[in-house]
């Protein structure tokens, strides 16, 4: 079989850890095989990191503004035993922070529904995506505690000699206050990387905030998120068939349990954080979590939702057996690969990315799953394989798919 040709390459951001050993394993058994893969490569793992001043991460979000399309393994966020175990010069920040403020982009995150697996609420047949606003609120909100009966005020001063003021509480007593902020580039930015993907997938979008409550912050975000829908997107929605939906969070709340899913859920900072806790584990493990950070200009970046899985690492290196979960990362890697065929025009590399997923779905209607998913199975017997053996019998139902 001729191995399918690709035009402009892929942005590759390498990771950490087990997610490593496994990034290795994909490509060799189930992509190498069938595509003349062409990536410009980046080294993310934390010792490169380390080596660059954490340049590579810089360098590879630019690279994915340039090229419009990454994938990225999953990789570590040192904190201080990290510094200690790898000797770093510094405590370097995230990459997925790093390369976020890059190209400013949403994350989406979608559970990999498989006929096995009954989410927690059964009604949902389709996968709901989570979108989190990922600036501001109450994750760049300042405090302070009142500790004598006192006058709050929100004093804001323009650069214009402009003056706002306002009572936030006269305290009787000792209490606690807080100030946050969004920006409405911020907020536009939100907005109109979710209408693209609703539009690229083909799903409806809700959006929700409290503004019955919020009548100035949460207010604007559904003014913004209004306008940009009515002067770029609305047109295109309707071609489509597709629905933007705006209600008050609550309702959402509600509307979401009762839903069958297929949409997406657009969400500030604060509830997209708790909602895609909620979410993932209703749906039953964070292994079956696809991400993909989208920019409001449209570049991609592909990766998954749980991190290196360090635990199963220590094993694999003093040579134990380990059955760590594959599935996000494939789709991380078969999503890069259909988004690149269809910017580059290039149909079989559209393919490659659906057969790629349709086999490993196969492969788990087969009963045959990682260690994690055993458990959750139901209607199938089950039967629990490591992860070499897992790709081997993707690899196999591939072959089939393509042939
Ligand atoms: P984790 O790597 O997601 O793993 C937590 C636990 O979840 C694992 O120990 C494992 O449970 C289970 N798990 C997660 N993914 C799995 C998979 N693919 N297959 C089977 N089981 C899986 O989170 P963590 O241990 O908190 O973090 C480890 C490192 O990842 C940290 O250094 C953190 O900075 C980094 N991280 C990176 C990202 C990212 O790059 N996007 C995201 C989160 C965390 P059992 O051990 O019970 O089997
Ligand atoms: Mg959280």
């Amino acid at each position: 079989m001729e191995r399918i040709k690709m035009q402009t390459p892929l942005v590759e951001m390498d990771g950490d850890e087990m997610t490593r050993v496994i990034w290795k394993m994909i490509k060799d058994e189930l992509i190498l095989p069938y595509v003349e893969l062409k990536t410009e490569y980046y080294d993310l793992g934390l010792e490169y990191r380390n080596e660059t001043n954490d340049q590579v991460t810089i360098d590879s979000a630019n690279a994915t503004k340039k090229y419009g399309v990454a994938v990225k393994c999953a990789t570590i966020t040192p904190n201080a035993a990290r510094v200690e175990e790898y000797n770093l010069k510094e405590m370097w920040k995230s990459p997925n922070g790093t390369i976020r403020a890059i190209l400013d982009g949403t994350v989406f995150r979608a559970p990999i529904i498989v006929k096995g697996i009954t989410p927690f609420i059964p009604g949902w047949t389709k996968p709901i995506t989570i979108a989190r606003h990922a600036y501001g609120d109450v994750y760049k909100g300042v405090e302070l505690r009142v500790d004598e009966p006192s006058t709050a005020k929100l004093v804001v001063e323009g650069q214009s000699g402009k003056r706002q003021e306002v009572e936030i509480h006269a305290f009787d007593g000792p209490g606690v206050l807080q100030g946050m902020h969004n920006t409405d580039k911020s907020i536009r930015s939100f907005a109109h990387s979710c209408f693209k993907f609703a539009i690229d997938t083909r799903q409806d979008l809700w959006f929700a905030t409290k503004d019955t409550i919020s009548k100035t912050y949460d207010a604007q975000f559904k003014q913004i998120f209004e306008e940009v829908y009515e002067s770029h997107y609305k047109a295109r929605f309707e071609e489509l068939g597709i629905e933007y939906f705006y209600t008050l969070i609550d309702d959402a709340v509600a509307r979401v349990i009762r839903s069958k899913g297929g949409f997406i859920w657009a969400c500030k900072n604060y509830d997209g954080d708790v909602m895609s806790d909620m979410l993932s584990t209703a749906f039953g493990s964070l292994a079956m979590m696809t991400s993909v950070l989208v920019s409001p200009d449209g570049k991609y970046e592909y990766e998954a939702a749980h991190g290196t899985v360090t635990r199963h690492y220590y094993r694999y290196l003093k040579g134990e057996e380990t059955s760590t979960n594959p599935m996000a990362t494939i789709f991380a890697w078969s999503g890069a690969l259909r988004k690149r065929g269809e910017l580059d025009g290039i149909g079989e590399l559209v393919n490659f990315g659906d057969q790629l997923e349709a086999a490993c779905i196969d492969t788990l209607n087969e009963g045959i799953a990682t260690k994690d998913l055993v458990g959750l199975m139901e209607g199938v017997e089950a039967r629990a394989v490591n992860s070499a053996d897992f790709i081997a019998a993707i690899r196999a139902r591939l072959e089939k798919r393509l042939a």
